[in-house]
């Protein structure tokens, strides 16, 4: 039987020979496409079973940036916002790179590939990250998962423990954290240097020392997905984060991006507390194209680049045809 994988990429393959995607590209011309990414690896790293689909290899993030700097004109998100406040056309086919959360790999392997191609970039930086030695609450869930399956964890206490935690992405980052917090510390001697090239979050002297492409955003202090907090909370979230990105970039347009990102994480809300504490637009991962009425604090992106997807499907993706199927 011919697997649904197999049926996927002969049709992405089919679609890339037509010149739909080509054609789409064109015909939305006058939109602005937000890619969306997180993570870099580089492609032997692929063996890894903890390496989350959110990565992507330098081999396609290589052939993805060629992809848009040929096809397309990739501005950086200042300037992207800026049309939007002018109501100023686009440049034909504008595109920018974004990443969210903040990893070290963002710097170290991307800057050379973005050098290569002269293509701006926003890291959205979880600010309590930055210089804390510590991985993503949401990484360690899944390292514990993968030391879980391949039985380097077989203690039937931890695991009953590890198994009673809340789903992270419906409830309070503060609750989860606490409770991942003391399996995460029995973990420590199964911690690689693998793990630590590849999950660590960037800190503030690889901030500084970033190439001019790269401009720094804001993605709350603690990764909160905000709908999840009071409202207190939320505001401490978002204005702790923006400032402390204001603090070490020295710069003063900082632009946010909701955790998780859906329609469901943030609110009218969360858009008034940015707008008071100076951001100057929000991302979230609601999918789709923007124009210039897009509303500035829920601007649309594609969906996460993922190490799971092929060239075409990344072009069937940045080119729009997904929004059509889906
Ligand atoms: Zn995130």
């Amino acid at each position: 039987m011919i697997s649904r994988k197999l049926l996927k990429t002969f049709a992405s393959k089919f679609i890339t020979m037509t010149g739909i995607n080509n054609f789409l590209l064109h015909l939305w011309n006058e939109h602005l496409t937000i890619l969306s990414y997180h993570a870099l690896c580089l492609p032997d790293d692929k063996k890894f079973s903890w390496i989350s689909p959110a990565f992507v290899t330098t081999e396609q993030f290589e052939s993805q940036m060629k992809f848009i700097k040929t096809m397309m004109n990739p501005v950086s998100l200042s300037q992207a916002v800026c049309h939007v406040q002018e109501k100023k056309p686009f440049p034909p086919k504008s595109v920018v790179v974004t990443f969210d959360d903040g990893y070290a790999n963002n710097f170290f392997y991307g800057e050379e590939i973005l050098k290569n191609f002269e293509i701006p970039v926003t890291v959205f930086l979880a600010t309590n990250y930055i210089d804390s030695n510590k991985f993503f609450h949401f990484d360690m869930h899944r390292c514990i998962i993968d030391f879980i399956n391949s039985k380097r964890i077989t203690d039937v206490d931890f695991i009953n423990k590890f198994n009673n935690l809340p789903d992270y992405k419906i409830c309070s980052v503060y609750s989860f954290s606490k409770e991942i917090q003391p399996l995460w510390e029995q973990c420590q001697a199964m911690i690689s240097d693998d793990h630590k090239r590849l999950l660590a979050p960037i800190s503030s002297m690889q901030i500084r020392e970033a190439c001019s492409l790269f401009s720094w955003g804001a993605h709350t202090s603690s990764h909160a997905i905000l709908s999840q907090l009071s409202p207190e909370e939320r505001i401490f979230e978002i204005d702790s984060s923006v400032k402390a990105v204001i603090r070490i970039t020295c710069n003063d347009f900082i632009p946010f991006s909701y955790p998780n990102g859906t329609i469901k994480d943030f609110s009218e809300f969360d858009e008034r507390v940015l707008q008071d504490c100076g951001a100057a637009c929000s991302v979230t991962t609601i999918p789709g194209k923007n124009t210039l009425n897009s509303p500035l604090y829920r601007l649309k992106r594609i969906r996460s680049v993922s190490i799971n997807h092929t060239q075409e499907i990344f072009e069937m993706d940045v080119s729009g045809i997904r929004e059509i199927f889906q």
